[in-house]
């Protein structure tokens, strides 16, 4: 939703809240087959895409989610080599992950390939790792491609999705948890982005339900800032089939050979401090 000609105002009706971003130009919209695809040039935020009038990627502060979404979740699997993303056409989690080089494989399962099509326009620097013979870019639907893909096949799944709406909604349900948990090996791992901890506790707590109801026996949500995002508070949702979620290679974090602007061994470690309302929540 964009209010005044030169902002771009995503309003949160539910929270009484709104965040806006100064335009200086407009540089793309369509009409894809699942949404609306827009794409700003901002006065600080680097460029803007939009999905059905929502904040989903800027150019200034993805760093934060696309290394949060990634580098725990790799660092907690003991070996991560296949990992599928479900989502995350913008190709920024794809970059990230190629940066492990033990990965051997990553699959970028995106609906829309419009959304990819576009960012590798408009947002090159997510996109220089979509090149990379590791990665495999497919564009279908996330939900049928777990419930086809071979038992004990991936490592880490990342559910890079929009929030649980639309094509999107099938993502946060036990049925596609169930398929995720039937996929991953012994040692799985599979992370979701879980939305906003102060706006979305019940959907937080139904996400930490269903994946247990799947069978994982460990969850843990991981919080990190994000300001385009609403409430600016975002988090991420880790689900482990026989693996303790509260320890990671701290070793090989702390050695990474691969530069982040955010994540490091300490961010990792202080991004489960769980706050004693979200304790409150999950126990209730
Ligand atoms: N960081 C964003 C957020 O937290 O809202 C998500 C970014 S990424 C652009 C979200 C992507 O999920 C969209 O491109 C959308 O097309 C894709 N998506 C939604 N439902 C999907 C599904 N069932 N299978 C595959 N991709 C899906």
């Amino acid at each position: 939703m964009t209010l005044g000609n030169d902002w771009f105002t995503e309003i949160h009706a539910d929270a009484g809240s709104a965040f806006s971003l100064k335009l200086t130009k407009k540089l793309h919209e369509e009409q894809s087959a699942f949404q609306r695809i827009e794409v700003f040039a901002t006065e600080d935020y680097g460029n803007l895409m939009t999905i059905d009038g929502l904040y989903m990627v800027s150019g200034r502060d993805n760093f934060l989610y696309h290394e949060m979404m990634t580098h725990p979740v790799l660092f907690t699997h003991p070996a991560p080599k296949k990992v599928v993303i479900i989502g995350g056409g913008d190709c920024g989690t794809l970059r990230e992950v190629l940066k492990h080089p033990g990965v051997e494989a990553a699959w970028q399962v995106e609906i829309d390939e419009r959304v990819t099509r576009v960012s590798e326009q408009f947002f090159p620097e997510l996109c220089e790792r979509n090149n990379d013979p590791r990665a495999h870019l497919l564009f279908d639907d996330g939900i049928k491609f777990m419930k086809d893909a071979a038992p004990g096949s991936i490592d880490v799944v990342i559910v890079d999705s929009t929030d649980p709406v639309g094509p999107a909604e099938g993502l946060f349900t036990e049925a596609f948890f169930r398929a995720c948990f039937r996929a991953l090996g012994d040692k799985g791992v599979i992370v979701q982005q879980s939305e906003s901890p102060l706006y979305h506790g019940k959907i937080l707590k139904a996400l930490h339900a269903a994946m247990r109801a799947a069978g994982f026996g460990q969850t843990q949500t991981l919080f990190f800032p994000q300001p385009v995002y609403p409430s600016g508070w975002w988090s991420c949702t880790m689900a482990g089939k026989n693996l303790d979620l509260k320890t990671f290679r701290e070793t090989d974090a702390r050695n990474k050979a691969f530069e982040t602007v955010y994540y490091n061994a300490d961010i990792h470690r202080a991004a489960w401090a769980m706050p004693e309302f979200f304790k409150r929540l999950l126990e209730g």
